[in-house]
């Protein structure tokens, strides 16, 4: 029996299944099955690596498209850490352009400081004044001119926006890819599990050979589902729970993403694999085959025959509609893209207005058309939550992951929507915008007082009587840091 158990309670000799797509939990040996997994996160090694029975894995690295059963070694704790500690790590690395901006002008002001403060001493002490005056206005000068606002300018609106980002359900993973949310143009949103609840039902079961009950046709799906991670899974195996049918084993399981699975049952090959599958091999969708717009079908193919059908039905999120007439009112265009079939694509699409769809699309075509997108000067992103949207993710401006999805979705993300709520999508496109205003507002207000006072302190009004002192210099620049920090307190998040 197979349930789920929180990853710090896993301990020595438990033995863990990593569907399709998940990351594995603990240190260990695989004890059965076989598949690729990247590692590239603990080996920085980019190519997924084959493991058979006996290999070691190790936690953290993403499960490719077999299922596998693994024999922790030790404790998953220790191995924990060093992941926290990683992604901490990254997170503070993570500069976006503006800070880099801000250094570069932080660096800059420093080198105007000195060369300001230098010629500003020899100006005046060339020119007959005293040495004592000379040096302070060179003071005054480099007083005035330390990047001390411009310092604290950016990283405040960060610090800022991060903590209130994570109340409102956004895991911000990827600084720019936050920052540029405010120049998208375009998003792509996955169907199943992104708009939809992706809580799948089966509503009904169809068998298309005499030898085969409708009960034996789900019984050996069910056989191929206990291995994967997609919603559709999820649903099937609920149903056979239902009718207390149970579970065979299986062997050499495959997920052949965006289209099905297939393994072997009790000596028979079979697949349950989308009506876009059949197509593709040439075998003929059966006469009479019914199943309604909103539903979702799998057909289950027993020995290279067609053995029978099961139709599935999720809800679409109650949020999703107003997501996309939000989205819409800000001049921004929805399209999906999804693995299911054209009738159920069309109802999504249809129902929340959105402004086109495109179905039966294989996740190496979720990825031209954001290519195809972006060549046409779409700033695009993209959400998604399943295997199959993540090189999609990755390739698009700025990649959006659902929250309840699975774990190669979010880690290949920016941003993740920790709530699974669509409408989230929205608030960080206008909390972006936001965002980046104010720490343009700050580094106008940081750099933007030394053009009237540094040539103050430097003496031009000196003839006109005015002079500005060291300690009215000192008084400025901490007013202008007091002014950053006021202004980088005042950012909001919008709904
Ligand atoms: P989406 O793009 O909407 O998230 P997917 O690309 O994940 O959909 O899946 C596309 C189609 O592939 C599904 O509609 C289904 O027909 C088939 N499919 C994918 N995974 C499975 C599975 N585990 N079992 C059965 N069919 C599957
Ligand atoms: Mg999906």
């Amino acid at each position: 029996m197979v349930h789920d158990v929180k990853t710090d309670t896993l301990k020595e000799k438990d033995i863990i299944l990593v569907k399709p797509g998940e990351k594995v939990a603990a240190d260990g040996i695989i004890l059965e099955g076989e598949s690729y997994l990247n590692e590239s996160m603990l080996t920085g090694e980019s190519k997924p690596v084959q493991k058979v029975k006996g290999d070691k894995v190790i936690a953290g690295a993403i499960n490719g498209n077999g299922s596998i059963k693994v024999t922790v070694s030790h404790a998953s704790k220790d191995s924990y850490l060093s992941q926290v500690i990683k992604l901490v790590d990254d997170a503070q690395k993570s500069k976006s352009k503006t800070q880099l901006l801000a250094d570069t002008a932080a660096k800059w002001l420093t080198i105007i400081a000195i060369v300001a403060g230098i010629g500003t001493f020899l100006y005046w002490y060339l020119t007959g004044q005293s040495l004592a005056f000379a040096m302070e206005r060179m003071v005054t000068v480099i007083v005035i001119c330390c990047p001390h606002a411009l310092g604290l300018a950016v990283p405040l609106v960060v610090a800022k926006s991060t903590a209130l980002s994570a109340k409102n359900g956004l895991l911000i993973k990827n600084r720019t890819a936050f920052e540029n949310a405010r120049k998208i143009t375009t998003i792509v949103f996955d169907k199943t599990g992104t708009l939809t609840v992706g809580k799948f039902e089966v509503s009904k079961i169809v068998s298309l050979q005499k030898e085969l009950n409708e009960n034996e046709i789900i019984r050996l799906a069910s056989a191929l589902e206990q291995k994967s991670e997609h919603p559709i899974a999820t649903g099937i195996l609920q149903k056979v729970k239902d009718l207390s049918i149970s579970i065979p084993a299986t062997e050499n399981f495959n997920a052949i993403t965006g289209k099905g699975v297939e393994a072997a049952v009790e000596g028979k090959k079979i697949l349950v694999v989308s009506p876009g599958y059949l197509k593709e091999n040439n075998l003929a969708i059966p006469e009479g085959f019914t199943a309604n717009d909103t539903e979702t079908v799998v057909f289950v193919i027993v020995n290279n025959q067609l053995a029978g059908y099961i139709a599935l039905s999720d809800e679409i999120r109650p949020e999703s509609a107003e997501a996309i007439k939000t989205l819409k009112e800000n001049h921004i265009k929805s399209i999906l893209l999804t693995g299911d079939n054209n009738k159920v694509a069309k109802s999504v699409s249809d129902t929340l207005g959105m402004d086109s769809f495109i179905a039966e699309v294989l996740p190496h075509q979720k990825l031209e058309k954001i290519k195809e997108l972006q060549s046409k000067g779409e700033f695009v992103a993209m959400t998604g939550d399943g295997v199959n949207d993540a090189p999609a993710l990755a390739i698009a401006d700025v990649g959006i992951a659902v929250g309840s999805g699975s774990d190669i979705a979010a880690e290949t993300a920016g941003i993740v929507l920790v709530n699974s709520n669509p409408k989230d999508i929205v608030s960080l496109i206008l909390f972006g915008k936001a965002t980046y205003r104010k720490m343009i507002q700050n580094l106008i207000w940081a750099t933007g007082y030394n053009v009237i006072a540094l040539p103050l302190a430097a003496g031009v009004l000196y003839k006109q009587g005015i002079l500005l002192s060291p300690a009215a210099g000192a008084v400025l620049m901490t007013v202008s840091t007091v002014v950053v920090a006021i202004n980088a307190s005042f950012l909001k998040v919008k709904k």
